[in-house]
């Protein structure tokens, strides 16, 4: 991680904090001298043009924290966390101090505290965390495995048994051999039986939205690979979708789905950023790497929108998905950011629900009479009230008056900060 400069001097910290940019908030970790066995952290936040240094120490469980502070598996949640909130710093973790660019870290022993059996008594906590997986990193990070859009088949194994089947045909799992690497991937292969150039398109097109998209809570496209069948090469996400998974694990905490729905709406917050609009955003189209961590998938409804544009008009009415979609689109045929935070209303009340349908034995044209009347759904049993009401703004009529994720994805944050404390 860019922010992590290893073994380097309270003073040196100091200088590289004091280069260039004096944002309040700047940041870096820097690993102090040894004391025995024991390895300590320094994390050095710039305020006011000052370099205050806050010591991390490791307890006997492999814990980090600064002094009274909350404990930590690895420092990358240690980061997270600070960044969010000051939580006893004098100010909260803002831009990541580069290294120098001749610099490498000087390789120390386990310096991200990842965990390993061998080294920790048993922790209190095994929740895996993001960035605890293979996928959570790009596949990219590594500037030696060039980012091409072509998979060449001779590097790709295809296993048996499908993990899924779509519009397009079905997923399986493979392996990737990468030039350093190999990686287990999902592999859509599009049916060859009726030769339907229009679904071709459709799949050649989803694929040069998801290679525009590089963020951790988006399903990353490795490539595509053109051979016995056009095949869109993916990130895996083992544990697939989100409802399926609710409805067989009722014992899930709605801590996790808090957790899980945050990690969407952060995805969907780059995707604001970036000017796509997702258009078919439901829980269907979330997979699960983990219980604890989620991808927004499926683009083939997508779109990028242009500079000067902050919607997209669609030339006419489709298969579209009724109910997870905003009044706007149903009558002016636009589609936005607001619209997708509509859907991700619906995607909130699915997650809470544990996987039910929503709007139940209704049909389209009575979900929109329903939703025109000024009606929304009524919360699912248990659902923490501060979600609902969440919900209940993603389901503002006025897209103007509906929050973005700018708004969503903080509100989410704080209330699952809140819960986790
Ligand atoms: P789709 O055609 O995108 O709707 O995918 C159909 C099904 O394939 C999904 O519902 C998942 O069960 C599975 N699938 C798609 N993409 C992946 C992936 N990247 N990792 C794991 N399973 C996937």
């Amino acid at each position: 991680m860019p922010w992590f400069h290893g073994k380097i001097d309270r003073e040196d910290s100091e200088q590289r904090l004091l280069r260039s940019s004096r944002v309040n908030g700047k940041f870096l970790i820097r690993q102090r001298e040894n004391n025995g066995r024991n390895v300590s952290f320094a994390l050095c936040l710039l305020h006011n043009n000052q370099v205050m240094h806050y010591r991390i120490d490791k307890d006997r469980a492999g814990k980090l924290s600064i002094p009274d502070g909350k404990k930590f598996d690895t420092l990358w949640q240690l980061v997270e966390h600070y960044s969010y909130k000051p939580d006893g710093l004098l100010r909260v973790l803002t831009e990541t101090c580069p290294r120098p660019s001749h610099d490498s870290v000087v390789p120390v022993e386990n310096p991200y505290n990842f965990r390993s059996n061998l080294e920790l008594p048993k922790p209190n906590i095994t929740e895996a965390m993001p960035m605890d997986t293979q996928v959570y990193e790009s596949p990219y990070a590594d500037p030696e495995e060039l980012r091409s859009t072509t998979v060449k088949r001779s590097d790709l194994t295809l296993e048996d048994g499908e993990l899924g089947s779509g519009n397009f045909g079905t997923v399986l799992r493979g392996v990737y051999q990468m030039k350093k690497t190999q990686k287990i991937v999902a592999v859509k292969i599009l049916k060859n039986d009726d030769n339907n150039t229009a679904v071709k398109d459709e799949m050649l097109r989803e694929a040069s939205v998801m290679q525009q998209l590089d963020n951790p809570y988006i399903v990353r496209m490795i490539g595509i690979c053109e051979a016995e069948n056009l095949m869109l090469v993916m990130e895996l996400a083992e544990l697939g979708p989100l409802h399926k998974f609710l409805q067989k694990n009722k014992h899930i905490s709605m801590k996790n789905i808090t957790e899980l729905v945050h990690q969407v709406s952060m995805g969907m917050k780059y995707l604001e950023e970036h000017n796509f609009v997702h258009r078919d955003l439901a829980a269907r189209n979330v997979l699960l790497v983990t219980q604890h961590y989620a991808k927004i998938s499926d683009f083939g409804l997508s779109k990028a929108l242009a500079e000067e544009e902050n919607y997209y008009k669609a030339k006419g009415h489709g298969k579209w998905p009724l109910k997870w979609y905003a009044p706007e689109c149903m009558n002016y045929l636009k589609f936005s950011s607001k619209s997708d935070v509509w859907s991700f209303g619906v995607l909130m009340w699915e997650a809470f629900s544990y996987g039910q349908k929503p709007y139940k034995g209704m049909k389209g044209n009575e979900v929109i009479q329903m939703i025109e009347s000024g009606e929304r759904m009524s919360a699912p049993a248990d659902c923490p009230a501060e979600m609902y009401n969440l919900m209940r703004k993603c389901w503002t009529y006025k897209p103007d008056e509906r929050p973005g994720f700018s708004v969503v994805e903080p509100r989410l944050r704080h209330y699952y900060y809140d819960i986790s404390q």
